[in-house]
């Protein structure tokens, strides 16, 4: 289904950024008492950060755990404002949450992953913002699931919500992975295509799950040319109530905003010629490898019309293995990782499989 957002300029948002990239966003996971918002939002106000966050209703995978301070952080928020000038951002995840950070006068809402999810949640979040101004970000659904983030996107810019923007902070898989949550890169990478008007931001803090990835995923959020970052920093990370691995310190933020590198978009014209030239070598070998995947595919559907005239199953798994291990020992020596090989042999040879089923079973009338 095609669909456009309506989107306002992100130098029409109101807030202190305007051009530069990227748009930072800073502050603890949780909003746990007043003085630990304080120190960190004074901290931070020293720095090139447009947004304050912090949580106040934490969704906690398990009960027992610190489910936020509540409408009380609030209070300390509107605090947060008038002693630093700095906006505030918190999560809102229903209609009460959203009713309440209105009234405190919260600068910035966004949408919690778990909340992204479910479309009754987001619908009740999108009617209480029916007719304000404000800007609302969306994290991706925890599930690599694409549409359902769009989905939430629609649901809000459908209420008029132009202050738009999207937060990849990655999606969960089970059992023991680098990230805490996997970043599947090529999801935000298809939004921004499908939306390129869209403000895109990084969630490095999410995806990593630990301090020592926050910098690697930043970097390549902003090589992707992601409009910006939303980390967690806490006064005193090994003591947050929530998250505690990934926060850190003001200075630690400093320092990681200071070490980025951000490239240029390549505007320059020798580097639109050089790269024209690089791009078209790239569309010749593309269009060779179609048709060499159609070539492939022609075999592969003989193939079927012999497994069908002699009544043989479709899938014969010795030879699989043998095509697999083969391809990925010549792309070794090549260079390429066993994963991209297996991956692409996988695609290729599940749509040979799928064509020569529809073979075998095809029924004349
Ligand atoms: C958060 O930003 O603290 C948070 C709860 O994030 P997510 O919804 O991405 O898990
Ligand atoms: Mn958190």
């Amino acid at each position: 289904m095609k669909t456009e957002l309506n989107l306002l300029p992100l130098a029409n948002w109101g807030l202190k950024h305007t051009e530069q990239r990227p748009l930072l966003i800073a502050g603890p996971c949780s909003a746990e008492t007043e003085e630990q918002v304080l120190t960190a939002a004074h901290e931070l106000a020293k720095q090139n950060v447009s947004v304050f966050r912090a949580g106040i209703w934490k969704p906690r995978t398990r009960p027992n755990s610190f489910e936020g301070v509540g409408s009380i952080g609030l209070k300390w928020l509107s605090n947060v404002k008038r002693e630093t000038g700095l906006k505030v951002a918190t999560e809102v995840a229903n209609a009460k949450h959203t009713y309440e950070a209105l009234k405190h006068n919260i600068d910035v809402l966004w949408i919690g992953a778990r909340t992204s999810v479910n479309p009754f949640a987001v619908q009740e979040i999108a009617d209480a913002l029916q007719g304000v101004d404000i800007p609302v970000f969306v994290k991706n659904p925890i599930n690599p699931d694409l549409e359902l983030w769009i989905g939430a996107l629609e649901r809000l810019n459908k209420v008029g919500i132009t202050k738009l923007g999207a937060i990849h902070r990655g999606f969960s898989s089970y059992g023991d992975t680098a990230f805490r949550n996997a970043p599947n890169w090529q999801i935000p990478i298809e939004l921004k295509r499908r939306f390129p008007e869209l403000l895109i931001l990084n969630d490095p803090s999410h995806i990593g799950g630990k301090r020592s990835l926050l910098f690697e995923i930043s970097q390549k959020a902003m090589d992707m040319d992601f409009d910006g970052l939303i980390i967690e920093v806490h006064p005193d990370p090994d003591k947050a109530w929530s998250d505690a691995k990934q926060q850190i310190t003001p200075e630690q933020y400093a320092e990681l905003i200071d070490s980025l590198i951000i490239r240029s978009k390549g505007d320059a014209q020798y580097v639109h010629s050089k790269l024209f030239d690089l791009r078209k070598k790239i569309d010749h070998f593309d269009q060779e490898l179609v048709e060499l995947l159609e070539a492939r595919m022609k075999v592969a559907l003989e193939i079927g019309e012999f497994k069908r005239e002699n009544n043989m199953i479709v899938l014969q798994n010795n030879r699989w293995s043998e095509i697999l291990e083969q391809s990925i020992a010549l792309g070794q020596s090549k260079g390429l990782s066993p994963e991209l090989v297996s991956k692409i042999f996988k695609a290729i040879h599940q749509e040979s499989i799928n064509k020569q089923t529809d073979i075998i079973n095809r029924v004349f009338v």
